[in-house]
């Protein structure tokens, strides 16, 4: 049961298309797994649609509709299979992961391992993390916003428990030490909008972590 979802702002901005891109993969990964922000975001693309209907005619080049008319008639490329292994993950992430080939899993501790998505957003740092079951993650703090979305399993810190489709935004200076269930890994998506500050004692052993993350 997912119990977090993105707020009315930043669903409108996904769906006006003017959300960072970066972003847009959270939120529609989430939208996979939750029906509830589906509807919503019908809702709102169906508002988006009237009011432009209310705009002014702009004039197009008299080519386009031949040139719609012939991607149309391009053939479908058929994806690939699912590169995570997890054929429930959400086709944004397994298309970009089709993009740069297979997951490059990184140790960072011996219960976190990650692999960084490529999405050409310079000041977003996107990737995928794999905590071990009943492994924590080092305490950090934010200075920019963080977005996790839970992917498979689930993982709690000291505000709560987050499961499968669980979408979080955090704020700048929430500190916070993610601990995975015991009984199964966790993978999480995380989109981060700038540099992470680790708090804890485990700070050395994460340098890798911070290396791609200039101060
Ligand atoms: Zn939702």
């Amino acid at each position: 049961m997912i119990k977090h979802h993105p707020d009315d702002n930043l669903l409108v901005e996904f769906s006006a298309g003017t959300l960072a891109f970066a972003q847009s993969i959270a939120v529609s990964s989430h939208l996979h797994f939750c029906h509830h922000c589906r509807r919503r975001a019908e809702r709102l693309n169906s508002i988006g649609a009237n009011l432009m209907n209310d705009c002014d005619a702009v004039a197009v080049s008299d080519d386009l509709l031949d040139q719609v008319f012939s991607k149309l008639d391009q053939p479908i490329k058929t994806e690939a299979a699912a590169p995570t292994g997890h054929s429930k993950m959400p086709k944004v992430i397994d298309k970009l992961l089709a993009q740069q080939g297979q997951p490059r899993w990184q140790f960072l501790t011996p219960s976190l391992d990650m692999a960084r998505l490529q999405t050409g957003q310079k000041e977003f740092e996107v990737a995928l993390h794999r905590i071990k079951a009943g492994g924590s993650v080092a305490e950090h703090d934010h200075r920019g916003t963080e977005i996790t979305l839970v992917l498979d399993g689930s993982f709690s810190d000291e505000t709560g428990i987050y499961h499968e489709g669980d979408f979080l935004l955090r704020e700048a200076g929430q500190v916070h030490r993610p601990l995975a269930s015991r009984d199964a890994p966790c993978i999480c998506l995380s989109v981060v909008a700038a540099p992470v500050r680790m708090t804890g004692k485990f700070t050395r052993l994460l340098n890798p972590f911070l290396s791609f993350r200039p101060q």
